[in-house]
């Protein structure tokens, strides 16, 4: 028999009930799980990692099982096939990897104290209680914890607690989810809380290390993103509360666990008083990040971890969407030009980069194998090219028809481009395949050629780079009408440029608001036409231009000593620009390549 990939093929988990004893002191979890199900075959498999199994029973009866620890799994041959109910006893240490359950230690007024928590993501539900512990793997859990309690400590999860009974603290039983979404803490926990207008209960908890107003702010963006994407995804948050956690210990930035959202304590507990602006962007984003999950992974989640480029590259685009819109005179869409847009196009002009989407089988490989600048920065600019090409009203459309379709379910990004292709009448899926599959991007070349416009596509590359002859599905964006919305040939002629120019009224440019991911080598006649009105570009365009003559120097497709005159154009406007950072970048490589003392150097220093 041929082993199957993934153990949900073979055993499907309709629900759990989990039952944990958790002791700091000995740093020991004794847990009872009983998991219903469908068996799809009598040879089934579970979940576990550092699991010590004591007993295992198929409906009451003990049935014979393997631990099998390389592939994490306890081996279960079943009597028959069919609906069954396993019920698992096992103990398991508390450990300090920041993984599966475990302590965050920290002092107040000198006396030093631990929360538990949890982070489960990607594959370390299984050491906390076995289980199919794959995305696919959606089931309704009801928690049961004790631990050993002190007066005045709080316990949270998921879900609201219903009761308490000998010491042990039961959870309401949460909706249809996957496993690395479940969450729980406890510990000596302050709190805020709050309700949005449509009655769900916002909270931020965090240790009494924290003075109570530095609960306010992330409050605050948290009740009104949730409020946000209700009205952005026509979809009504599906759980009673929106639980945000600080724990002292953690590993990644933030974990979007359903209702119960954990961060490391920076990203979320700020003084009101004494944090700079950017900080508090920085605490915002994360926040709205965290929270468009909630609907975006949480709601509808990946079938398998090949898509989680698609989980995080969505919220790494609505964490903008959300955020410019609770503070709009934030502008936040310059960081996301300044951060995420020049790290994805430097990366990916590096011949040899991975494509955005790569398959993966083992869980273990996503994080050695996943590229941040391209499956996170590369990734949400594929997602703002959508949004741009689009527009709002569809995307909302195509999202609101996918979170119906897949709601409490799993999708794969086809699902996503089909539901965003029916609401724009676009066919998003292809555009999407050469980006996607593809690794690196184009530059396209606007000419006047013979007096007409031309437009040719090439893949840029930094370094050396072999041209295989990969085309892309450029959304142009273009502010001459006569442009194609989707650019897919290799070349195209536009018309009698004398004509256009006039008609127009304004230098041809493409990628107008920098959201395709590609750059544009204008010949000599086109870009001085732009740099005569530069002026007349907003911020963000104006850090196009130099953008594009950096890489375009980096690629050696332009000389840096050409770009040095037009740096005093964009003088007018630096204050314009909330970082500089592109412009100080030029200005450093043109140290490397300008002759001192040259006419060239003075310029630059003008
Ligand atoms: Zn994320």
């Amino acid at each position: 028999m041929t082993e199957a990939t993934h153990f949900y093929q073979a055993f499907q988990p309709a629900h759990y009930e989990l039952y944990l004893a958790i002791n700091r002191a000995n740093k020991t979890i004794t847990g009872k799980t009983t998991i219903t199900g469908e068996a799809k075959q009598t040879a089934i498999a579970l979940h576990q990692k550092y699991l010590k199994v004591s007993a295992l029973q198929a409906d009451g009866q003990d049935v014979p099982f393997t631990i099998d620890d390389p592939a994490e799994a306890i081996r279960i041959t079943l009597p028959q096939s069919g609906k069954v109910t396993l019920t698992i006893d096992y103990t398991a240490p508390l450990t300090d990897t920041m993984m599966g359950i475990y302590p965050s230690y920290y002092e107040v007024d000198g006396v030093k104290k631990q929360i538990i928590g949890t982070q489960f993501e990607t594959t370390a539900a299984r050491q906390a209680f076995p289980s199919v512990d794959e995305p696919e793997a959606k089931a309704t859990f009801d928690l049961a914890i004790k631990f050993d309690e002190q007066p005045g400590e709080t316990i949270i999860s998921n879900m609201p607690e219903i009761r308490e009974e000998n010491g042990v603290h039961y959870f309401d039983t949460t909706v249809r989810m996957s496993t690395y979404l479940i969450a729980f803490a406890f510990g000596d926990l302050q709190n805020k809380q709050t309700t949005t207008k449509s009655g769900v209960k916002i909270g931020v908890f965090a240790t009494k290390a924290h003075k109570p107003n530095e609960l306010d702010f992330a409050l605050d963006i948290a009740k009104r993103s949730i409020e946000f994407y209700e009205d952005f995804y026509q979809t009504p948050y599906p759980l009673p509360h929106s639980w945000q956690l600080a724990l002292p210990d953690f590993s990644a930035g933030a974990m979007e666990n359903w209702g119960l959202v954990t961060y490391r304590e920076a990203l979320l507990t700020i003084d009101p008083d004494n944090t700079s602006l950017e900080t508090k962007q920085r605490v915002a984003t994360v926040i709205a990040h965290e929270l468009a999950h909630q609907w975006f992974g949480d709601l509808v989640t990946m079938k398998w971890w090949d898509d989680l480029w698609l989980n995080e590259s969505f919220a790494n685009m609505m964490e903008y969407v959300a955020v410019d819109a609770l503070q709009p005179d934030w502008h936040i869409w310059e960081a996301f030009q300044t951060l995420e847009a020049p790290m994805a196009l430097q990366r990916d002009a590096t011949d040899g980069v991975q494509s955005v989407h790569v398959q993966v089988e083992d869980p273990a490989e996503i994080d050695s194998l996943f590229d941040s600048a391209i499956v996170y920065a590369k990734g949400a600019r594929m997602l703002v090219m959508v949004r741009a090409l689009i527009g709002d009203d569809a995307l909302r459309a195509g999202l609101k028809a996918y979170f119906e379709a897949h709601k409490f379910g799993n999708a794969a990004g086809a699902d996503l481009w089909t539901a965003l292709g029916k609401a724009s009448h676009l066919d998003v899926g292809k555009i999407m395949q050469s980006w996607l599959e593809q690794p690196g991007y184009p530059v396209v070349t606007a000419a006047v050629v013979d007096g007409k416009l031309t437009l040719s596509q090439q893949q840029f590359f930094i370094g050396a780079g072999k041209d295989v002859g990969r085309q892309w599905q450029i959304p142009l964006n273009s502010n001459y009408a006569v442009a194609p919305q989707i650019f897919a040939e290799k070349k195209v002629t536009l018309g009698d440029y004398a004509q256009l120019r006039k008609e127009n009224g304004k230098p041809f440019r493409v990628n107008v608001g920098n959201n395709s991911h590609f750059i544009v080598q204008y010949d000599e006649q086109l870009m001085t036409d732009i740099l005569a009105n530069v002026d007349q570009l907003n911020a963000i365009d104006q850090r196009q231009i130099i953008q594009y003559l950096r890489l375009l120097a980096e690629g050696r497709k332009n000389s840096y000593g050409n770009i040095v005159p037009l740096l005093p154009r964009f003088a007018a406007s630096h204050s314009a620009i909330r970082d500089l950072n592109a412009l100080f970048r030029v200005a450093g490589d043109l140290k490397k390549f300008v002759a001192p003392d040259s006419d060239a150097e003075k310029q630059l220093q003008a």
